[in-house]
């Protein structure tokens, strides 16, 4: 079956009567049991829920994963692989991450006592020497947040098993729809889901999908232990925005490769960074393992304040520290999402402070192509004509 047509494909439960055309919700904390020494499929919704359950079956067919978990956010799902790979060893993470991510291993997981070390994921060479002192987890974005840097899925997964660790893979970037890291070799993928899996900015989600069913096993334990499972109703607006997924990211790819083409020949921009892009320096390697540049387009105004202008002057494209999602947003990295991240950190990191970050929805390309016209006009123009906000 094709993507397309998993993501519509809602699994259903077994015996159910009513046989309602679109999937309900089990919106119940609790299941009756027919007796005390006897269970139906689910007792308690921290543990299992129909809702979730259906929602995990699809994410793992979608990922080509054994096991699947939904947590409350991206960070939980996120948090639960950290927690539970610290106890094989060191955690070896790419030194270009989202900042909430960053903020985890430095200032969570160090402190209590994991052993964190950070590389450039974009040199395989440079991997494999971190990996070289024991090591249980690798884990990587790819393109990464906010750089866009592109991480060689396969070479990593080779890396990383050579030395007894397991890849994991943050794919909020690309959904399964453009790359499925599990097909490259990795052992997990990670998802904010509240990105472009839910694609309308109205659940805050997060997925984990394993290749070993021990693994899964062990994660599910530790789910039902601390409680961090997503909740019904989230589990079926998640679920909802993932049927829309394929036409959402076609549009939105579209879109967002009209956005790179016009900013890349644009006098005032000084820099593009988009996968889709032939002039990306890891354009052939995104090429070789997913299906597209994906939704989000980066560029650099070499001035802070013109890129605070151009951020403030955009009107089609809201000021939100997302992505993914059918409305089209943009952010300052440096100043929003990866705040956590100290200055100093960021500047080691090449993490340039007038990034801005685009996110493209689906509408009309040559709408938004004026509005940033416009917002770019207005942010290299003389002071009297920048916005008050500034
Ligand atoms: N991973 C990436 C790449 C992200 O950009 C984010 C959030 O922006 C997260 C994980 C965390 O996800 P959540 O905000 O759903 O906790």
């Amino acid at each position: 079956m094709r993507i397309e047509t998993t993501l519509v494909q809602v699994p259903r439960e077994a015996g159910d009567a009513i046989a309602p055309s679109s999937p309900p919700i089990y919106q119940t904390a609790t299941f009756r049991q027919p007796s005390i020494n006897e269970r139906g499929a689910y007792d308690y919704t921290r543990s299992g829920n129909p809702t979730r359950h259906a929602l995990e079956t699809q994410l793992c067919a979608l990922e080509g994963g054994h096991v699947a978990l939904a947590y409350t956010s991206g960070m939980a799902a996120i948090t639960a692989v950290c927690r539970l790979c610290a106890g094989r060893g060191a955690i070896v993470a790419g030194t270009d991450l989202y900042g909430g991510t960053y903020r985890l291993l430095a200032r969570v997981l160090a402190p209590q006592g994991v052993d964190v070390r950070y590389v450039d994921a974009t040199q395989v060479e440079a991997v494999r020497a971190a990996l070289a002192r024991p090591a249980g987890l690798l884990l990587v974005e790819s393109p990464s947040n906010p750089r866009l840097d592109i991480a060689d899925l396969r070479a990593l997964s080779t890396a990383a098993h050579e030395a007894g660790a397991l890849l994991a893979v943050d794919n909020s970037l690309m959904t399964p729809y453009l790359q499925r890291p599990l097909s490259c070799g990795a052992d997990i993928v990670l998802h904010s889901a509240t990105k472009g899996l839910c694609g309308h900015a109205d659940v805050t989600a997060g997925a984990v999908v394993v290749r070993d069913p021990e693994l899964g096993r062990d994660l599910a334990f530790h789910q039902n232990a601390e409680g961090n499972a997503l909740a019904p109703f989230d589990a079926w607006l998640l679920q909802r925005g993932m049927n829309t997924l394929a036409v959402r990211f076609a549009r939105q790819q579209q879109n967002a490769a009209d956005v790179a083409a016009f900013l890349s020949t644009h006098p005032d921009v000084r820099s593009v960074r988009y996968p889709g892009l032939g002039t990306h320096p890891g354009a052939a390697v995104h090429a070789s393992q997913s299906a597209g540049g994906g939704c989000v387009v980066c560029l650099e105004t070499g001035s802070l304040e013109a890129s605070c202008r151009l951020v403030e002057a955009l009107e089609l494209f809201s000021i939100t520290v997302s992505f993914g999602s059918v409305h089209s947003t943009v952010s300052l990295p440096c100043r929003m999402s990866h705040a956590s991240m100290p200055a100093q950190v960021r500047s080691e990191r090449g993490l340039p402070e007038d990034l801005v970050r685009l996110s493209i929805g689906i509408e009309d390309p040559g709408d938004l192509v004026a509005d940033l016209r416009r917002a770019l006009a207005t942010a290299f123009a003389a002071p009297e004509m920048w916005p008050a906000a500034m």
